[in-house]
């Protein structure tokens, strides 16, 4: 913050002494204008910070694919095989795809941050 100031004739605009009194040396006339002049600097720091934040769905296709190929080939297998061994085996391959179906098919957090400095 810096102030400026300065005197001047009002007729003809020569600068004149602060102290200065009475008409004008260079154009005899009375009256005298002050001028200020402000200079002010002003620093501002801002920061911006985004979150990008959600769930995702994640898939193993390997797994998921394992489990496909159980789906179908439980039923081939479980029609040749028949009766309660065939009724056995589909239940058993059934509780294995269950087991597995977290780990083909799932959701995942995730969250990304950006912050300006
Ligand atoms: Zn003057």
């Amino acid at each position: 913050m810096a102030d400026i100031e300065k005197c001047y004739c009002r007729h003809c605009d020569a600068e004149l002494e602060w102290s200065h009194k009475g008409s004008c040396p260079f154009c005899n006339k009375t009256g005298k204008k002050i001028v200020v002049e402000h200079t002010e600097t002003i620093k501002i720091k801002e920061n911006i910070r985004v979150v990008h934040q959600g769930e995702r769905k994640k898939t193993d296709r390997k797994i998921l694919l394992l489990m496909l190929s159980g789906m179908f080939g439980t039923g081939i297998i479980g029609y040749f095989i028949g009766g309660v061994i065939g009724l056995a085996f589909g239940i058993i391959v059934g509780g294995l795809s269950l087991a597995f179906s977290d780990k083909a098919i799932w959701k995942e957090k995730f969250k990304n941050t950006f912050e300006s400095k």
